[in-house]
């Protein structure tokens, strides 16, 4: 149970059982013949999308159920902890790394024949951005999509594609215009069936039950209405894309640890040697000791993360770090506890081996361990930062530039029922401007000038208290360098904590 009570409630837990329930019974007992066949069945993923697991996020005008992130997190740790990499990326790929497109930038034309369908399990689908000599390096892909009346041309090759094989489309990452570099990308939705696509399946190490396809795209015909979003978009429809893949890596990452040292505990209580259980060995012990620790500050950090992305906030740098922290602690995870199971860790008939070959890809695909560091050095060393409304995305708020805008958000910000009944008033003194916010009983006023007495005093400049608010610098350090004079530092977290974020 641990930290996750803070992160999940009855609700979640309850979801945990049925879709626990639904995996033991229609799932767990054909991995074996998924993995393989290198395939898992039509007929299956109907009754998970049946079962409503594809549109948990979703609208319900889509076929979804609207609900929250954590909702998310729970069917990613669950489809993990059934030991087939390639059951769990079927998965992550429909509900986190390609349907998301179609949701955020499609038409509703596309919404209605390819998002609907998708949360129903009558269509798989893919993302297609890695080529033959474009993988970490996005900006250098060659597949050109060039506009012929009222169709794209498609022509280039993909690599590595999950789904690839037996998916219905792929959001296929193209040049629409190829001399205009990254504002030349565009995202085209792709029928897999459609004329001129050849397809050959790849034998991996791992991930076994999931098909990857190199996908060849000749002189492809599809309709202009199945561009997503705008034409040169792409690329940052992508870079905010990508901050959900690399988050549902992490959840798999560590969900895969909790699963094998779960299964080891089991195996090392039950195996005897120089006649006691192997879990009595203390280096063993404090082997687990050592690996559960590291498991549960990652997962805390993660499942943070994951309340960042389920209030909307653009975690670029978690979202990275929790990526790089996950993958790399699920590949020595694996690595460990085969450890524990002797020569039998070895043996097929052993989950810890597929487990330990499926752990392998974590530090690899959605963005490596070494590009994730980058991402990170940047933003740690070089003060880059990265913010979804220059990313393009449509459904981006625009974040306040001004004192002005920034106060004019506060009453929608406001959490009404934390408000409730509170009293409080706030000073604030800018370079050239004074704002009073009070809050009397629960209701919020926001007045020019410093009037009547107030519990705490701000003072700052615009352009500090403007990137705070917007996410670009760190209160505390803020606080701490004298940039910002708080005369009662309680009072300002208890304001702090009655809006959200923007
Ligand atoms: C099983 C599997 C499934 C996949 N599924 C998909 C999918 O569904 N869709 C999709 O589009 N892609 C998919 N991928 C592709 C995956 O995302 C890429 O393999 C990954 O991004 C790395 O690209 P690459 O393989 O071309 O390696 P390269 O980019 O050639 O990298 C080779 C090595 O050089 C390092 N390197 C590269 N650039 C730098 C740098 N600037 N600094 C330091 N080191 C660097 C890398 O970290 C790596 O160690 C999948 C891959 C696999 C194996």
């Amino acid at each position: 149970m641990g930290i996750t009570k803070y992160y999940f409630n009855e609700e979640h837990e309850m979801f945990r059982q049925t879709i626990k329930t639904f995996l033991e019974k229609e799932a767990s007992p054909h991995i074996d013949q998924w993995e393989k066949d290198g395939k898992i069945p039509r007929s299956f993923w109907k009754k998970f999308g049946e079962m409503g697991f594809f549109g948990l996020n979703y609208p319900e005008k889509y076929g979804g159920s609207g609900l929250d992130f954590f909702y998310n997190v729970v069917l990613l740790e669950e489809v993990t902890k059934i030991f087939s990499g390639g059951f769990a990326i079927t998965v992550a790929v429909q509900i986190a790394m390609s349907t998301p497109y179609v949701f955020h930038h499609g038409s509703e034309y596309l919404k209605e024949n390819y998002l609907k369908p998708s949360i129903a399990g009558d269509k798989i689908a893919c993302i297609g951005i890695t080529e033959p000599g474009a993988g970490s390096d996005v900006q250098n892909i060659q597949t050109k999509a060039i506009k012929q009346g009222d169709h794209y041309i498609i022509n280039g090759a993909k690599t590595f594609i999950t789904n690839g094989v037996y998916g219905s489309y792929v959001v296929l990452v193209c040049k629409t215009d190829p001399d205009a570099g990254s504002a030349g990308v565009s995202l085209i939705l792709v029928d897999l069936d459609s004329e001129g696509i050849s397809k050959n399946k790849l034998n991996k190490l791992g991930w076994h039950a999931s098909d990857t396809a190199e996908l060849h795209f000749d002189d492809v015909k599809v309709p202009v209405a199945n561009l997503l979003g705008e034409e040169g978009k792409g690329f940052y429809y992508l870079m905010g894309g990508l901050q959900l893949e690399r988050l549902a890596g992490a959840i798999m990452g560590y969900a895969s640890c909790e699963g094998a040292i779960d299964y080891s505990l089991k195996y090392m209580s039950e195996r005897k040697a120089f006649g006691r259980p192997i879990n009595k060995f203390q280096v063993l012990r404090h082997r687990i000791a050592q690996l559960s620790s590291e498991v549960e500050a990652t997962k805390t950090f993660v499942l943070q993360t994951s309340r960042m992305h389920n209030d909307g906030m653009y975690a670029v740098k978690e979202s990275s770090m929790s990526k790089l922290l996950a993958s790399e602690l699920a590949d020595k995870t694996m690595y460990q506890c085969l450890q524990f199971f002797g020569g039998y860790g070895y043996m097929e008939e052993y989950k810890i081996a597929r487990a330990f070959r499926d752990a392998r890809i974590g530090t690899i695909g959605g963005g490596t361990s070494e590009i994730m560091r980058e991402i990170i050095a940047k933003m740690v060393i070089d003060d880059v930062s990265y913010n979804r409304a220059s990313s393009g995305d449509k459904d981006a708020k625009k974040l306040p530039e001004t004192l002005e805008e920034l106060f004019a958000t506060l009453p929608e910000r406001l959490k009404k029922e934390k408000a409730a009944g509170k009293n409080l008033t706030m000073h604030f003194s800018f370079t050239n401007k004074e704002y009073t916010v009070e809050i009397n009983d629960g209701n919020l006023q926001i007045s020019d000038g410093l009037q009547g007495e107030a519990n705490c005093h701000v003072e700052t400049d615009d352009e500090t208290y403007i990137a705070i608010e917007t996410g670009k610098i760190n209160p505390q350090e803020a606080f701490m360098s004298g940039k910002v004079k708080v005369s009662d530092i309680m009072s300002m977290m208890s304001f702090g904590v009655l809006f959200k974020r923007l």
